[in-house]
């Protein structure tokens, strides 16, 4: 291990803190619960901080002054000055950079230059909406007759609960209130249970930067904290992301309790599909392309693409490139600067990768590539990338997501098989397309059940549509529209107005 490159990132870790209680109406209040959660340093082992959960009190606390503060001070405040008060929230994450990433990196084990790469991202939504604000027109007329008029607009929800969480703690944070304050809503945010930090954090950098008192409210918390939040009558629109277990579950008690708005963004399990075509490039560029976009965050994306599908006639290659390439990802501390896989999230989530290795041994799969040997002596949550191949595409680790940095390879012969395997799943976030062949690419992208479809005929890197990207996933994926301007339009509503006149 390097011991320069972490001694820095070790001592400022050391003189980092927050207070981590409920954030609400401008100050810090007390958790009015008995029940702590202790959070363990996954590079560790080791707890490093605990805090009461926030109750249903609390709860109730935030969302009424969230909902004082949507009427009385940011509903109807000038469209220049919400954008001003944004712009100075984006520099100011820009400025806090350091301390950002170095919560998310200590609270889920993000490797520190990882995290520090994710502040631009994170500033950039706050600054993209921001902008949006005095350029997008919010709505059109209607035709009808001479003397009447009608124009149909859109409104801010008003209250919106906003539920992270762990992955992209503060990515996910700032893909929710850039667009949920840009449009006009007050937010309280529940954090996942691991990583509270670095959005509370956003929270004191928000008021510093102007954000009225109620405007943002974060509650650190676990599930209970989220369904009190969820039933809360006052909420008017909840913004989830996370698994489809607890989509499901929020669905269900919202059905229970009252009706309100929601989009819910969930589980994956992505299919890279690879033609032959792909012959003509070098196959370590693909390899490589490949496993970046797949073991990323140590596999825990929702858009990992962990499926990997290759075309008959090049498959046992690529399967030996993405094997070789694959053992170069060592676990290591992610403190130390050079460092690009870390360890995983929690014990729990270390847990669960090892159980579904071994339902992949016990599938008949063929194990390649066994992250279990690259496990470090040191007590933190490590494990290195785990590839099966043959693998059958009934078994669980081809339909369930795992959420870890295993990847199951599966043969197929022709398009239909493609089209055949990459449809059998309950999910619908993201899909890879690998071909030289536009007509077939087209052809493919209208068939395949995603939100969002990735068609790869270079290695090239280009830009891409950076933030103006968004999408709708599919089927247990979730539903409702994130990012772009059209995710501005999933945190209003539309109001039509009919003017009769003389
Ligand atoms: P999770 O579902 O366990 O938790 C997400 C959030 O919901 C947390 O804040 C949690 O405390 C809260 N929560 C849990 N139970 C709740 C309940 N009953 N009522 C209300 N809130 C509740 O997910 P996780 O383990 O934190 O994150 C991993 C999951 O997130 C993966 O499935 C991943 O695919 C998904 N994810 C999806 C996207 C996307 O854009 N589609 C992005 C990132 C992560």
């Amino acid at each position: 291990m390097n011991q320069s490159a972490t001694r820095n990132w070790r001592s400022l870790a050391t003189d980092l803190s927050v207070e981590i209680k409920p954030f609400l109406n401008g100050s810090h209040h007390d958790a009015t619960s008995d029940s702590l959660f202790i959070a363990t340093n996954p590079a560790t082992g080791h707890s490093h901080f605990q805090y009461h959960i926030s109750s249903a009190d609390n709860v109730d606390s935030a969302v009424l002054a969230a909902k004082i503060a949507w009427e009385e001070k940011w509903r109807d405040i000038n469209p220049s000055q919400r954008k001003h008060i944004l712009l100075t929230l984006a520099d100011a994450i820009i400025s806090n950079s350091r301390d950002l990433a170095l919560f998310d990196c200590l609270d889920m084990g993000k490797p520190i230059q990882t995290a520090l790469q994710e502040i631009f991202p994170a500033a950039g939504f706050i600054r993209y909406y921001a902008e949006s604000i005095d350029k997008i027109s919010r709505g059109s007329v209607a035709p009808s007759s001479q003397d009447s008029m009608e124009i149909q607009t859109y409104r801010p929800h008003g209250v919106v609960a906003a539920l992270t969480p762990w992955n992209f703690p503060l990515i996910n944070t700032c893909l929710k209130i850039g667009p949920a304050l840009a449009a006009g809503n007050t937010v309280v945010i529940k954090p996942s249970e691991l990583t509270p930090r670095s959005t509370l954090l956003l929270a004191s950098l928000a008021q510093e930067s102007g954000v009225p008192n109620g405007v943002i409210n974060v509650l650190p918390g676990d599930a209970s904290t989220g369904e009190a939040l969820v039933k809360h009558p006052l909420v008017d629109h909840i913004t989830f992301t996370g698994s489809s277990a607890t989509g499901k579950t929020i669905l269900s008690t919202i059905g229970d309790s009252t009706i309100k708005s929601l989009h819910l963004e969930c589980g994956g399990k992505s299919p890279e599909i690879v033609f032959s075509d792909i012959q003509k490039y070098d196959l370590s560029e693909v390899s490589k392309t490949i496993l970046r976009a797949s073991l990323w965050n140590q596999g825990q994306v929702c858009v990992s693409r962990s499926r990997i599908l290759i075309q008959q006639e090049v498959y046992q290659k690529l399967t030996a490139e993405l094997v070789r390439q694959a053992q170069s990802f060592t676990p290591q501390d992610p403190l130390d600067e050079t460092t690009t896989f870390g360890p995983l999230s929690s014990k729990r989530q270390l847990e669960q990768v090892v159980t579904y290795i071994e339902e992949g041994c016990k599938s008949g799969a063929k194990l390649n590539l066994d992250g279990r040997n690259a496990c470090t002596s040191e007590p933190g949550f490590f494990i290195g990338p785990t590839i099966f191949s043959e693998v059958d595409p009934d078994s669980s680790i081809a339909q369930e997501e795992i959420f870890g940095p295993v990847l199951s390879i599966l043969p197929f012969k022709d398009e239909q098989d493609a089209i055949n395997i990459a449809n059998n799943s309950r999910y619908g976030l993201a899909a890879t397309l690998w071909t030289k062949n536009i007509s077939r690419a087209n052809k493919f992208a209208s068939q395949l059940r995603a939100g969002k479809i990735h068609i790869i005929a270079s290695t090239n890197q280009p830009e891409g549509a950076g933030f103006a990207h968004s999408a709708e996933p599919v089927g247990q994926s979730g539903f409702g529209v994130e990012g772009g301007t059209n995710g501005f339009l999933s945190y209003m509503r539309q109001q039509s107005i009919t003017f009769s006149m003389d």
